[in-house]
């Protein structure tokens, strides 16, 4: 059995994680992705327990005082976080996995796993980032303009992590994140 790894991968919203994510596993199947907690309302076409496990407020909040999560942030008015369990069971398993999240959960896993390797994804400019975000359609104005503040925030601490692909060109980005895991294989 190999060795379990911690991966965390960090972008502003509209970069491209998820799309880039989902070719990724499509790739590797015996990568682990873990499924988030969050307060925000499903977008048309996700589905419970596969993008995301959507509860309210006070069920995130009592997973908090639990301490059912590995980390967690609030995010545009929205609270996410990582389930403990499926995430420490995996890496026990030997397995690699994938923790898609925003930069204050990756802080707080730096704190917690200093182990796990860091990516973080840059949009090639925030105009065009903008523009991704606008062209996706699912958000209201006000959640958009709320990503985009955030947006900045998140690209000024790109240098915290422990490399920077940036998704100017899927299939170039894609082969960076894949070297970038197999190469640290051996770690
Ligand atoms: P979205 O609402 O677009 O699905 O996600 C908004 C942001 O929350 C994204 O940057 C995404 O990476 C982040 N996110 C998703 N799940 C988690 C999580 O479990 N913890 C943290 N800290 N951020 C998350």
């Amino acid at each position: 059995m190999g060795k379990g790894k911690l991966i965390v991968l960090t972008g502003p919203s509209g970069v491209g994680k998820g799309t880039l994510l989902r070719s990724l596993l499509k790739r590797h199947p015996d990568l682990y992705l873990s499924i988030s907690v969050t307060t925000r309302p499903p977008r048309p076409g996700e589905i419970p327990g596969k993008d995301y496990y959507f509860v309210t407020r006070l069920e995130f909040e009592r997973m908090v005082a639990n301490g059912e999560l590995l980390e967690w942030a609030e995010f545009a008015g929205n609270y996410y976080g990582t389930p403990r369990t499926p995430v420490l069971e995996h890496i026990r398993q030997g397995k690699w996995v994938i923790l898609e999240i925003e930069l204050e959960g990756a802080r707080q896993i730096r704190q917690t796993f200093p182990e796990a390797l860091r990516i973080f994804i840059l949009p090639p400019s925030l105009p065009e980032l903008e523009d991704r975000i606008r062209k996706r359609g699912k958000d209201s104005e006000e959640a958009i303009v709320r990503r985009l503040n955030r947006a900045q925030e998140e690209i000024d601490a790109a240098a915290e992590f422990d490399i920077q692909i940036v998704n100017d060109n899927f299939d170039k980005a894609l082969e960076r994140i894949e070297e970038t895991l197999f190469a640290t294989a051996a770690c």
